[in-house]
């Protein structure tokens, strides 16, 4: 016994029925509260004392952490950040804290009595009523819920609700409510939720909000009898925007992107910047393909439009577009995938044009996955090879050069030309190591010939993608291989095709002159497939203009056609180019080309491409007359 009113005990057994409270230590150690009432009465006339120990424990702790509770309470009322209401379970308000005039603008007292649920938001009223429930049941743990509360000025704010359930306790009588604004909170919250679902550059939905619009039309589509279209939107040729013009002429453009793809559109529809220079649309309830195929080919237009820079010029593009289509029969299908698929197959089908998903095209695509796969292999074995092509002067017949034509001996496929390789491995970045290897060989070769044949072996075209162009070690690793491979650099000509360089003139050009200051000459290749008009050639350090075999295969014809090519070598004279004609399949070409004053003819009239050992042939016999 530890209690200092313990010695009060028997100085008062001979009082009348009393209650004192002492704390009492048990035998086991445990320390409880007891209340001892003494109850005197008479036994054998005798004063006696009856006295009874109750365990009072349990009820002191109540009653103390009611006080306790009272303390916390009142600390927490007094926090003018939250604002502290009692409701009872019908939401009558019986207790509100000051600081609700300056958080909801209404007078505390005023409140008193009226219903919380009049200033709850409709839509969140379920959750007030879900609260009361749960707490009823779980009366000591608090519960968190959100709802709106109506300001005096009649706008709606965000709280925060900290619950619990004090019916029992009668220091509360109710229900407490720690409310806290959290406008500001849920506003920030929407801003990170919107930045997380949209992509920075275009302001455009990311590839997150795009797969989640994309899965919950879907779980439309299969209740309702209208479908669901996706199109996969790749730019063409965006790299060389970068390349040429910088990033933030490349973010420019993307920007225009977007927003033309979004005016092509109906306002339901989604358009989302995937990444890169990919986009996709969503397009929900429309009733037939064609409606998707429309969007396509408008979308397809509208990006082929030049684009505006901010400096004012201009950059033309294209998009290569995938569209897959969905209704209810095959929901389950992966339409952002095969949407991806036929945007492929447009690509290799010429770009700058939409292509419809069918399932054919999956094999088509895993096919030419395959193909790059073994175009790595091929070059590291012996598969790839070259064939050389001569070209001859039309005015006396005379050989004056080769063109190296790559060729890839497939172990299974057998040999694979380069129209079925070459555009995947610009795709995919091959193209820089085989065009080092083409280069490479080509100088060698052309190195031997003109140790045996001197001036009868004339010059030696090497074909140059643009990627190779672009890359900034491209003049250093030319040189590099002029060097190896001890080539006399006036015999190699590198041909590079007009389609795309025509438009990034300023970056090219110095590429050129950097190329022509190594002694090679420089030709335009396939000249007329491309996008550029005769005076650019002026620009352009070229020596050699080789005329693309589609102007030449009707020039035997009558039409205009010819007036075309008059007027396209006339230029070339006067800028000083040498014309190729490429592609003369008959005799009829090759007179009317002579006519024209065209100088040098590329053909199967004269030779297919051929083996090294076929054009040492030809070089033998070459000598062989001039000698006799
Ligand atoms: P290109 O540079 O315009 O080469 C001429 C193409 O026309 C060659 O096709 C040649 O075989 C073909 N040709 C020549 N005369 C005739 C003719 O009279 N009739 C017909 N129908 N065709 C003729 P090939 O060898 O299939 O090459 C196609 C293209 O592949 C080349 O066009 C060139 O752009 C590219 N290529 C070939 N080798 C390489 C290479 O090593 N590197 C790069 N980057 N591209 C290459
Ligand atoms: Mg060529
Ligand atoms: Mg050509």
């Amino acid at each position: 016994p530890d209690d200092e009113t313990l010695p009060a005990v028997p100085g008062r057994a001979s009082l009348a029925s009393e209650a004192v409270e002492w704390r009492h230590r048990t035998i086991g150690g445990r320390i409880i509260d007891v209340e001892i009432t003494s109850h005197p009465f008479q036994f054998e006339s005798h004063d006696a004392m009856l006295v009874v120990a109750l365990d009072i424990t349990e009820r002191k702790r109540v009653i103390r952490a009611l006080a306790d509770s009272e303390e916390r309470f009142r600390s927490l009322v007094q926090n003018a950040c939250d604002m502290i209401t009692v409701i009872r379970a019908d939401t009558t308000v019986i207790y509100q804290s000051p600081s609700c005039e300056v958080i909801l603008g209404y007078d505390a007292a005023g409140l008193v009595g009226r219903m919380l649920s009049e200033i709850v938001h409709a839509e969140d009223s379920d959750r007030l009523l879900a609260f009361l429930a749960l707490a009823t049941t779980k009366p000591s743990t608090a519960t968190t819920f959100e709802a709106r509360l109506r300001h005096f000025d009649d706008t709606w704010r965000t709280f925060e609700i900290v619950g619990s359930d004090h019916t029992a306790d009668p220091a509360v009588g109710g229900f407490v409510l720690n409310t806290r604004d959290i406008s500001e909170r849920k506003v920030l919250e929407q801003q990170l939720r919107d930045q997380a679902f949209q992509d920075a550059l275009t302001g455009l939905a990311n590839r997150a909000r795009f797969m989640d619009r994309l899965e919950h039309a879907l779980e439309r589509s299969v209740r309702g009898p209208d479908s669901v279209a996706v199109l996969f939107i790749d730019l063409d040729n965006f790299k060389s925007v970068n390349d040429t013009h910088g990033h933030a002429a490349g973010d420019n453009v993307l920007i225009q992107v977007g927003q033309r793809v979004q005016n092509c559109l109906r306002t339901g529809d989604t358009v989302a910047r995937l990444g890169g220079d990919e986009f996709a649309v969503l397009i929900e309830d429309i009733a037939t393909s064609e409606v998707a195929e429309r969007l396509a080919s408008r979308v397809v237009d509208e990006i082929s439009k030049a684009f505006v820079l901010s400096d004012g010029s201009e950059v033309t593009i294209g998009a290569s577009v995938g569209v897959s289509f969905i209704n209810e029969q095959d929901a389950t299908r992966d339409l952002v995938q095969d949407a991806d698929v036929a945007m492929y197959i447009a690509k290799t089908r010429g770009k700058s044009r939409y292509e419809i998903y069918n399932a054919d095209m999956h094999t088509a695509m895993a096919q030419k996955l395959e193909l790059v796969a073994d175009l790595q292999h091929a070059l590291e074995k012996p598969e790839l090879f070259l064939e050389y092509q001569p070209t001859f002067r039309l005015s006396t017949g005379e050989l004056t050069g080769v063109e190296a034509l790559v060729r890839w001996q497939h172990p299974k496929r057998g040999r694979v030309m380069p129209a079925a390789f070459i555009a995947r491995a610009e795709e995919s970045g091959l193209i820089l190591a085989l065009g080092r290897w083409v280069l490479s060989m080509a100088c060698r070769q052309a190195r031997q010939w003109q140790m045996r044949y001197g001036d009868d072996f004339g010059s030696m075209s090497v074909n140059i993608s643009v990627r190779q162009l672009q890359q900034p070690t491209f003049v250093e690793e030319v040189a590099d291989i002029l060097r190896e491979t001890g080539v006399d650099p006036s015999r190699i000509v590198l041909e590079i095709t007009e389609s795309v360089m025509m438009q990034e003139v300023d970056s090219t050009i110095p590429v050129l002159d950097s190329l022509k200051r190594l002694g090679v000459r420089l030709a335009i290749d396939d000249f007329g497939t491309g996008y550029s008009s005769l005076s650019y050639l002026a620009r352009y350090p070229f020596d050699i203009l080789k005329i693309d075999k589609s102007f030449i295969d009707g020039i035997d014809e009558p039409g205009n056609q010819v007036e075309l090519i008059r007027a396209i070598i006339e230029i070339a004279k006067v800028l000083g180019l040498e014309v190729v004609a490429e592609g003369i399949e008959r005799e009829a070409q090759a007179m009317q080309l002579r006519d024209l004053t065209c100088d040098i003819a590329q053909g199967f009239l004269f030779s297919q491409p051929v083996s090294p050992a076929a054009i040492a042939e030809m070089l033998d016999r070459l000598r062989e007359n001039l000698a006799a």
